[in-house]
């Protein structure tokens, strides 16, 4: 099996916002296999990494006692086959996990919970089922895959992940966000649920989305007596 040398764009060393009450630092991993028009990040998805798990694991070493967790993020990280092993290496470390994650590698994220090596989870909800192709530009093989950890997620790490959606409302309506609360109704998620509103920035996106003119309507989106659903930016 081939592992890369670099597989790492950039390392964020600082952030209160991006793992729940905790000091952590991000891992952006580059590669992904979606396409997703409104992507921020280009030079991730489609660039080769710069920096080794050595040096990540170097820096990680010296902020020992200063941080309580890490952030594997992306690209989509789950794509590297040297996940497991390399988050192995951070747990003896002692710090904490966070993935956030598109959800088409089932089987690699069951293996990260199941032994420990994740223990929390952001998993993009990217689109319902009639407009996933049309965000991601991807096809129905990966969509199986999203669903396969959705399930798996809803079954059997209930308060360890958080579902979340981008909306930019030229690739998504109302009606598909109201296809996506049923669908977590139906499996009975018991999380919050996030929306948040895409915001354009001048650095570009893979498909050079501009602002939306017309955010997402929050009047005709349903409510759900499962779970809480919780706005950001709109
Ligand atoms: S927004 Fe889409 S293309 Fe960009 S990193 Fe996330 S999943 Fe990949």
């Amino acid at each position: 099996m081939m592992i890369q040398d670099t597989p790492i764009h950039a390392l964020t060393p600082f952030t209160l916002l991006d793992y729940k009450d905790r000091t952590a630092c991000i891992v952006w991993f580059s590669g992904c296999n979606m396409r997703c028009a409104y992507c921020h990040n280009p030079d991730i998805v489609l660039g080769n990494g710069t920096k080794s798990e050595e040096d990540v694991l170097e820096f990680l070493e010296r902020r020992s006692g200063l941080l309580d967790g890490v952030v594997i993020s992306g690209g989509e990280a789950t794509c590297y086959k040297g996940l497991p092993a390399f988050l192995e290496k951070i747990k003896r470390m002692g710090y904490e996990v966070k993935l956030d994650s598109n959800g088409t590698y089932p089987n690699t994220i069951k293996y990260l919970f199941e032994n420990h090596l994740i223990d929390y989870m952001a998993l993009d909800y990217k689109a319902s089922a009639c407009a996933f192709q049309k965000v991601t530009r991807t096809g129905r093989r990966l969509w199986n895959n999203f669903q396969n950890t959705l399930e798996y997620l809803c079954a059997n790490q209930k308060g360890k992940f958080e579902v979340r959606t981008t909306v930019h409302t030229d690739l998504l309506k109302e009606q598909d966000i109201n296809a996506i609360i049923s669908d977590l109704e139906e499996k009975n998620y018991s999380g919050t649920y996030y929306l948040q509103a895409y915001t354009h920035k001048e650095d570009g996106t893979l498909g050079h989305m501009l602002d939306q003119v017309k955010v997402l309507d929050t009047e005709l989106i349903q409510e759900s007596r499962k779970f809480r659903i919780d706005y950001r930016n709109f």
